[in-house]
Parts: structure tokens; C-alpha cells; sequence
């Protein structure tokens, strides 16, 4: 018998099922690399329901109780005396997502002495301590591709909703009543013609070169790995050896790496004062790539047009995060890889890898992060584990 422990984000505040706008989603089989889509024993949800909030339960319930295993499902996370901390003691699993995210410090797992596998339901599992993961034998794993086409279609909203000036537009003829041509027009431009770079061009950041191609945009990228050059020339992509050297050469900065040390705090007043005077920089990573008052600054000054994303620290941000009331600011809550669509992808995908564990299989390669004491899988590609014994996500600033 074991005792797995989700976190998942609230219920909406209308209450539990929603009214669905759609009666079905799309049924997607594989991903763009030939990777199937999750394909668990069976499912006991409706693809297109709400599965990651707390009443949603991931549709784990049903399958954990009938083999006899103990579910406990919350939203309280945060704190000594939160409902996560109370129960983390004798669990052996902890299920996250990076939306609400079970912050797995060092000194949570030091209190978890049964904690085997800790499961990311969706992308990005920096709110784990790797390095504690790595050295208490904790496998980590997470859905890959889930999401990633969802984070690469909330990352082109932002990027047009910020070049052409949408929201304030929007804002003008509904809340404010007007009709005001020139307010709006002001800060719109058109994409077309402009450069648009990717810091990370792995399974987001590709996504996102293909479908800002068709804009007729100039592509740059930058990554750890440099692409084959077959796709650099069917896309088009310059080349940059690192991110100071896309930075200064672009217009508009779509934000695709991990957060890993290299990452952490890296777009500081320094990096950003070096960009063209008046780029666009949509981070749909983490947060804590950027300094946040370097980017209030770089607003209030017009370094920067204008700042979008959906990821912030600490999550959820406190009422008054300057990123909420800056001006120019394309934010939303960190919910680019968590529409309907995705969740029945990574709820799937938490089911299959929970599979396996229970079974004694081995869990997909590409689902790994760290196993057998060390970055594996997808991890050992994307990730890096920091030398002085601490993950930046995972401190919970
Ligand atoms: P991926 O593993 O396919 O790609 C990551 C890429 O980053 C790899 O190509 C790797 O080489 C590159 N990289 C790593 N460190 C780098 C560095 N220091 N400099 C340059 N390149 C570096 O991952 P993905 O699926 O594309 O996801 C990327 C990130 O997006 C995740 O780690 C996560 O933080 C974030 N994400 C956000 C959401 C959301 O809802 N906003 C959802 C999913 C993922």
C-alpha cells in the first residue's frame, strides 16, 4: 500500500464541475517528435474535464483506492503547518503541478523518509531540490510534451498581444467605453519584419520558431544543444553562442529554458540594459529567470515595450507583486500548460508513470528527470544540478 500526496490548485471559485464550453478535445496520439501521447491501462475521466484542481483529483482516485493505495488530495501547500507538510511525513509519493507548485525543498524531503517518486503533472520540475532528489534516491518524472504546444500558443498570444498593443486596445472599447483610435495605435506595431529570438529551442522553444515563422519574422535562437542544421535552414534560425548575444540582437525575447542555476535571477538591469531600447520579452519559463524589479525599472524607463508571461515567484505572488499593476504588462496566472486539453494529456501521463512505479516498471525514459541517484532521462538533457547543494525553484522564493 502506498500513500501518494497531490497538491493541486483550488476549485474554481463558481464552484465544482465548471459549465464546459466544448462538449469534446481533440484526440492527439503522438507529439512532434514521434513520442507517443500518454497511454496508460485506462483513464476514469472524460478528456476536456477540469483534472487539475483539487475536486478534479488528476481522475486518480477510483484506480489509487481499488488497489487498495491512499489518495490525499490538496490545494494548503505553503508553510509549517499547511496540510502538505503535515501529510509529507509517510508519503511515498508527491504529485505536483508547476501551476500550483508543492515547493520539494531539501528540508521537506529530509522530513519525508518514504518519499520514492515525486510526479510533475505537466513541465517543469525545478520546484523539486534536485540535488536532495539525487541524494535521497527520490526518482522525479514528469509528463513531457504534455504541454509543451499549449505553452507554445499561449507564447505567440503574448507576443502579438504585446506588439500590437491588444489589451489596453481592448480595455478601451469594453471597461472604458471609448472609441479612442489614437490611444490605441500609440505602442501597436506589427510583427512582420521585426526579430523575434528563443532562449532554449528544446520541445517549447521549437514549437514556438514554427509557429512564429509564417509572420515572416527574422528567427534567432540559443541553446546548450545547437539544433541539426537541416531545421536551422528550413526555419531559418540564426544562431547565437549564448543568451547575453541573442538578447542584444532581437526585438522580441521568447523565454524557453529551464530555471537551473545558469538561469536563476539572469535577466538582472545589467542583461536587460544591453537589449534594443523598447524589446518585447515573453517569458512563459519561470519566473525566477528574471530579476522582478529589474523589469519593473527596465517598464517604467521603456528599456522595454513591454513584459508577458505566465510564471512568477512566488506562486501564487503576493496581492501586491509589482508585475500585476506595471504598465505594458501581458501577465496572466501560470496557466499557459494547464488548459483542458493539456490536463487530459498530463493527467494521463501522471496515471501511466504511477502505473509503472506501482507495477515495479521501469517508468519512460523521456519522463525522467532524476532517477537511480542522478539526473536521467530528459533531465540529464535539459537540466543541470547545481554544485552548492541548492535548486533555485525549489527554494520557494
Ligand atoms: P525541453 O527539455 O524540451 O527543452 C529545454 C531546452 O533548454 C533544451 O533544449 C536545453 O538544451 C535548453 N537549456 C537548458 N539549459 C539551458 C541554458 N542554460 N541555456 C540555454 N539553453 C538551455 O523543455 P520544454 O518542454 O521545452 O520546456 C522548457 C521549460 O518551459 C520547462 O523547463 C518549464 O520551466 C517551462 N514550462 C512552462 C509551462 C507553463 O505552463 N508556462 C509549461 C511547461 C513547461
Amino acid at each position: 500500500m502506498a500513500k501518494i500526496v497531490a497538491v493541486l490548485y483550488p476549485d474554481p471559485v463558481d464552484g465544482y464541475p465548471p459549465k464546459y464550453a466544448r462538449d469534446s478535445i481533440p484526440v492527439i496520439d503522438s507529439y512532434p517528435d514521434g513520442q507517443t501521447a500518454p497511454k496508460p491501462e485506462a483513464v476514469d475521466f472524460t478528456p476536456g474535464e477540469l483534472l487539475g484542481c483539487v475536486s478534479g483529483e488528476l481522475g486518480l482516485r477510483a484506480f489509487l483506492e481499488s488497489q487498495g493505495h491512499i489518495l490525499v488530495v490538496t490545494s494548503d501547500k505553503d508553510g509549517p503547518d499547511s496540510a502538505f507538510e503535515r501529510e509529507l511525513p509517510d508519503a511515498d509519493v508527491v504529485i505536483s503541478q508547476p501551476f500550483w507548485p508543492a515547493y520539494l525543498t531539501a528540508e521537506r524531503i529530509a522530513k519525508a523518509p518514504q518519499l520514492k517518486l515525486a510526479i510533475t503533472a505537466g513541465i517543469g520540475s525545478d520546484h523539486v531540490d534536485l540535488n536532495a532528489a539525487i541524494k535521497h534516491g527520490v526518482t522525479v518524472a514528469e509528463a513531457t510534451w504534455s504541454n509543451s504546444i499549449s505553452v507554445a500558443e499561449h507564447t505567440v498570444m503574448q507576443v502579438l498581444a504585446l506588439v500590437r498593443n491588444y489589451l489596453p486596445s481592448h480595455e478601451w472599447v469594453t471597461t472604458k467605453k471609448g472609441w479612442n483610435i489614437a490611444d490605441s495605435v500609440s505602442r501597436a506595431y506589427d510583427l512582420e519584419g521585426l526579430t523575434a529570438g528563443v532562449i532554449a529551442a528544446g520541445r517549447i522553444g521549437q514549437a514556438v520558431l514554427r509557429r512564429l515563422k509564417p509572420f515572416q519574422v527574422t528567427l534567432a535562437y540559443t541553446d546548450k544543444h545547437r539544433l541539426a542544421p537541416d531545421i536551422e535552414e528550413e526555419l531559418g534560425l540564426q544562431f547565437y553562442p549564448d543568451i547575453p548575444a541573442l538578447a542584444r540582437n532581437v526585438d522580441v525575447l521568447c523565454v524557453h529554458a529551464p530555471l537551473v542555476p545558469e538561469t536563476y535571477q539572469l535577466f538582472n538591469e545589467e542583461l536587460i540594459g544591453t537589449m534594443r531600447r523598447g524589446s518585447y520579452i515573453v517569458n512563459t519559463a519561470r519566473g525566477a529567470i528574471m530579476d522582478t524589479g529589474a523589469v519593473v525599472r527596465a517598464i517604467d524607463s521603456g528599456q522595454l515595450a513591454g513584459y508577458a508571461g505566465d510564471v512568477w515567484y512566488p506562486q501564487p505572488p503576493p496581492a501586491d507583486h509589482p508585475w500585476r499593476t506595471m504598465p505594458h504588462n501581458g501577465m496572466t496566472a501560470h496557466v499557459a500548460g494547464s488548459t483542458l486539453s493539456a490536463q487530459a494529456r498530463y493527467a494521463a501521463g501522471a496515471r501511466e508513470i504511477l502505473e509503472a512505479w506501482l507495477a515495479g516498471k521501469p517508468i519512460r525514459d523521456e519522463y525522467l528527470i532524476v532517477d537511480g541517484g542522478k539526473l536521467a532521462g530528459t533531465g540529464a538533457r535539459s537540466y543541470t544540478a547545481s554544485g552548492n547543494g541548492s535548486s533555485p525553484g525549489s527554494t520557494g522564493l
